[in-house]
C-alpha cells in the first residue's frame, strides 16, 4: 500500500508532498511522493492529508478504563487507595478484558500504536488477549503488590513472580513478537524487597524482558519508601536492581542529584506523564534536566481516572507547555524535543526495534491525521500541529505492524449534511474488523 500526504518521518524530517509505502510489516519506501510513487506504481495508493509514526505510549493503564472520572481532585496515595485501587479488586476476568478493550480502542483511535501499559493484580491475561486481538504494539505486565494492598490484590511474593512467570512463558513474543513482557512491580510502597528482587530475577532470565514500575511520584510515597527502608525511592530501586537499561520508570517527578546521576549511569528510562502529575497535583518532574543529562525520556498519558484521556497529543503539547512554565523558558522545550518523546524516545523505553519514525525497514507503524478543519488552519509547520494543535480525534487511520486497526473516514469524505435515513455517516469503512 502507497500512503500518500505531507509525511513526517521523525522529528527533523518532514516531506510536504511525501509518501510512505508499505510491504507486509514493513515500512520500504519514505520520501517525496514523486521520487517513490514511480517504483511502486503496482501499491494500491491511499490519500492522506498528514502522516506520521504511530505514537508510543510509554506509560499507561489500559484497565483503569473503566476508572475514567472516578477520582478527581485527590492525591496519589488517596487516589489509589480510597478509589482505584477498590476498583480494580473488583473487576473480574470478563470486566478486566473489557477494560483493556477500552483502553486499546482509545489508544488506537487516537494514534497511539505501541504502549508500555501496566495491567492490574489479578486476570492480566484478559488484557494481554484484547491488545492481541485489537493490534495494538505493547510491553505489558501483571502488577505486582505483596505490602500495603487491599483484599483481593495482595498477593505473597512467591505467588506473584510465580503467575508473573507464568504468563511470561504464555505472552512474551506473542502476536509475531508485538506483545512483549514487562514485569511490573506496582511501586516501592507496596512492594517487598523479596518481590522487588524477584522481580530483576525474572527480567534477568529471559532474552527482552523489561522492568516497568512507578518511582518519585508523589512527596508521600517517597516519605513512606524513606521510611521503609532509609533511602530516597530511586536509590531503593537502585539497591534492589531495578535501574538500568532495561527498566522504565514512570514519573521521578522528585529526585535528588544522586537518583539524577543513578539514572543517568544506569541507562534508565524516565516516562513523563505530564497531565497526570498536574491532575494528582504531583509536581512538575525535571525533564529538562534529564534530558541534558542524557537520560532518555517517554511521554505517557498514565490512566483515565488520572488523565482523564489517553489522548496523546494532548499529553505532547501539556508536556512542552508544562517545562517552559517550569523553567520560564519558552526554548527548552520546542515541538522536535517533545515529538521525539512521544515517538523515538517511547520506542526506547518500550524496548522495540524499528519502531517510532517512519525509515526503510522499519515497522510499519503509521498513522493519518485529517487537517481539513478551521483548528488546522492555517497550517505552516506539520511538526507544530502534530504536538500543539492536534488532537486525539483528529486521527482517520491507525496501522500496526501493516495491520490496518482503526480506518475512519475523514471528514473531508463525510457527507456534508446528514441524510434523512437512519445509516447517516455509517456504511463505510468505520471499525476494527479488518483484522
Ligand atoms: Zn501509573
Amino acid at each position: 500500500m502507497l500512503l500518500a500526504g505531507t509525511v513526517v518521518a521523525d522529528p527533523d524530517t518532514v516531506y510536504e508532498e511525501g509518501a510512505v509505502v508499505v510491504d507486509d510489516d514493513e515500512i520500504v519506501a519514505v520520501g517525496p511522493r514523486s521520487s517513490v510513487e514511480d517504483a511502486h506504481a503496482d501499491h494500491p495508493v491511499r490519500e492522506f492529508d498528514l502522516l506520521s509514526p504511530g505514537l508510543v505510549g510509554g506509560h499507561v493503564h489500559s484497565v483503569q478504563s473503566v476508572g475514567r472520572g472516578i477520582a478527581d481532585d485527590t492525591a496519589l496515595l488517596e487516589w489509589l487507595a480510597e478509589h482505584v485501587l477498590p476498583m480494580e479488586a473488583s473487576l473480574g476476568r470478563e470486566e478486566m478484558r473489557t477494560a483493556a478493550e477500552l483502553g486499546y480502542l482509545e489508544l488506537l483511535e487516537s494514534g497511539t500504536t505501541t504502549a508500555i501499559d501496566h495491567l492490574s493484580v489479578n486476570h492480566a491475561e484478559a488484557a494481554f488477549e484484547a491488545a492481541i486481538d485489537l493490534g495494538v504494539r505493547g510491553r505489558l505486565g501483571k502488577v505486582l503488590m505483596d505490602k500495603r494492598a487491599p483484599e483481593g490484590l495482595r498477593e505473597d511474593a512467591e505467588e506473584a513472580l510465580d503467575s508473573t512467570e507464568r504468563l511470561l512463558e504464555a505472552y512474551h513474543g506473542a502476536a509475531d513478537d508485538r506483545i512483549r513482557y514487562a514485569v511490573t512491580p506496582r511501586f516501592a510502597v507496596s512492594c517487598t524487597e523479596a518481590c522487588l528482587r524477584g522481580a530483576r530475577e525474572i527480567a534477568d532470565r529471559y532474552d527482552g524482558v523489561r522492568i516497568h514500575t512507578h518511582a518519585s511520584e508523589n512527596a508521600d510515597e517517597i516519605a513512606t519508601v524513606e521510611a521503609d527502608t532509609g533511602m530516597r525511592n530511586v536509590e531503593w530501586l537502585h539497591e534492589v536492581g531495578l535501574t538500568g537499561e532495561d527498566v522504565v520508570l514512570a514519573h521521578c517527578v522528585h529526585t535528588d542529584e544522586r537518583e539524577r546521576e543513578i539514572l543517568a549511569e544506569t541507562g534508565t528510562h524516565v516516562t513523563y506523564c505530564p497531565s497526570s502529575n498536574m491532575k494528582l497535583a504531583s509536581g512538575i518532574a525535571p525533564i529538562v534536566d534529564y534530558l541534558d543529562r542524557g537520560i532518555d525520556v517517554a511521554l505517557g498519558n498514565d490512566g483515565p481516572p488520572c488523565n482523564n484521556t489517553l489522548d496523546p497529543f494532548t499529553e505532547m503539547k501539556q508536556a512542552s507547555l508544562l517545562q517552559k512554565v517550569d523553567r520560564l523558558d519558552p526554548e527548552v522545550t520546542p515541538a522536535q524535543v517533545v515529538f521525539e518523546m512521544a515517538t523515538l524516545g517511547g520506542a526506547r523505553a518500550a524496548g522495540f526495534e524499528s519502531v517510532g519514525a517512519l525509515r526503510p525497514g522499519w515497522k510499519a507503524d503509521v498513522i493519518a491525521l485529517d487537517t481539513d478543519l478551521t483548528r488546522a488552519t492555517p497550517l505552516y509547520d506539520p511538526l507544530s500541529h502534530l504536538v500543539f494543535a492536534a488532537h486525539g480525534d483528529d486521527v482517520t487511520f491507525t496501522m500496526v505492524d501493516g495491520d490496518i486497526v482503526y480506518d475512519e473516514p475523514s471528514a473531508a469524505s463525510r457527507p456534508a449534511t446528514p441524510t434523512t435515513s437512519a445509516s447517516g455517516r455509517d456504511g463505510s469503512q468505520t471499525g476494527f474488523g479488518s483484522r
